[in-house]
């Protein structure tokens, strides 16, 4: 057990069903017409910016709403909607600032104000009731008056944690769906940094995330960095080829683009619905690896998970790249366990032997194995050593961590 507190937050992403689709839309963009307000105010008065306004949001209301209180100051840039909630309102005003913020902070480097909004309304308390899993009312705007719509919700399978706290929901329109991303704040048992846990550990675990049919492949080494276990995560063929499946019907309705021109906004439209199942397929697998990889963690009280540092290794594609997003779950999944994932720059992992260091050869004897080189698992070494290249890698990776950890021990 850790001496050290936190808390994580992590969204969930709902599927929301409204039977008024189109008070969802008008809410939005409502929402965006009060954010773009403050937005052009705040451009046009740079004073109010630069001013010593520490309340900036206090500052803006009292500029275009006024003051209940008894120093009536005169309203200066009247907001010309009315009957917006007091609530609604200031997430937009926050929505604003957020996004006048980012567009300050980049514009030596040329970032052009925002011109168009399509900001995901953010429900602030007042704003949305009775929240459970299986629904939420939430206050909408239906073109002529504000009103509470009970609205369904379906967590896809994925429920929400118990005795987290829920933080304000943003509504996400996609396409012809809509999404409601609820932040929850969880307690954290343990957030010890790395060196401060080391010492107190026994082992830790070391994993690669190859891109075939083994998805993930972890090594227990211990603190000497004796290997004492290994697991294999399989099943990358089936998600390559349920991948590829969803591509190529992507690129058939491309090419039928091309000749039939009546059909095109349908075959958009498809090609859409297909990579958002191509990147439905991949969160799928991703959190079942990660989950997979921190219960085996877990089992065996292991709090440090070791992942290559692929960063500088990969080129652009590395996006559509498998193992990217079980290390980006892997993160928050093993936090909120009270584990911490540390990544360590790759270097020569792959090329040399764990057990002497010479250089290894890729051999082709593992039957099943592709005809295209990367794809063989096998290595062999100047001095006979085989085996799994993979294993091979995460050895030598959980033991670069604590070559890395022990140097800067004795150096600090
Ligand atoms: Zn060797």
């Amino acid at each position: 057990m850790g001496e050290k507190t936190g808390y994580s937050i992590i969204t969930y992403k709902l599927r929301l069903y409204c039977s008024q689709p189109q008070w969802l839309y008008e809410t939005k963009r409502v929402y965006n017409l009060i954010l773009s307000y403050y937005y052009r105010l705040l451009m046009e008065k740079p004073e109010i910016w630069d001013g010593p306004g520490q309340k900036l949001l206090r500052q803006l209301e009292l500029l275009t709403i006024g003051s209940r209180g008894q120093d009536k100051t005169e309203i200066l840039y009247p907001l010309p909607y009315e009957k917006i909630p007091l609530y609604f309102r200031r997430a937009a005003i926050n929505d604003a600032i957020r996004l006048f913020k980012s567009y300050r902070s980049g514009e030596e480097n040329g970032s052009q104000p925002a011109e168009d909004f399509q900001a995901a309304p953010i429900f602030y308390k007042g704003m949305y009731k009775d929240f459970t899993e299986a629904g939420i009312s939430l206050k909408l705007w239906n073109g002529e008056k504000w009103v509470w719509e009970a609205c369904t919700l379906d967590t896809c399978k994925r429920s929400l944690p118990e005795g987290g706290s829920y933080l304000s929901p943003t509504l996400k329109l996609e396409e012809k769906r809509a999404m409601l991303h609820v932040p929850v704040r969880q307690p954290v048992e343990d957030v010890r940094t790395v060196k401060e846990r080391f010492p107190g550990e026994k082992k830790l675990c070391s994993a690669v995330f190859p891109e075939n049919d083994c998805m993930a492949a972890l090594v227990v080494l211990n603190k000497a960095g004796i290997y004492e276990e290994s697991l294999f995560i399989r099943g990358g063929k089936q998600f390559l080829h349920k991948k590829k499946r969803l591509l190529n019907r992507i690129q058939k309705n491309r090419a039928s683009m091309g000749m039939d021109n009546q059909r095109v906004g349908q075959l958009e439209e498809e090609n859409k619905y297909l990579k958002r199942k191509i990147r439905n397929l991949s969160e799928n697998y991703a959190h079942k690896v990660s989950r997979r990889i921190v219960d085996f963690c877990k089992e065996r009280e292991i709090s440090i998970l070791v992942v290559p540092n692929y960063k500088a290794a990969l080129n652009g594609n590395s996006y559509d790249w498998l193992g990217r997003r079980i290390i980006q779950y892997l993160r928050y999944k093993a936090f909120q366990e009270g584990m911490v994932v540390t990544s360590v720059g790759v270097g020569n992992t792959a090329f040399v032997c764990y057990q002497c260091g010479q250089a290894v050869k890729r051999s082709p004897e593992t039957p099943g194995c592709g005809r295209n080189y990367s794809g063989w698992e096998n290595y062999i070494c100047p001095n006979g050593h085989k085996g799994n290249v993979h294993f091979n890698a995460a050895i030598n990776l959980g033991r670069r961590f604590l070559k890395n950890i022990k140097t800067e021990k004795n150096n600090g």
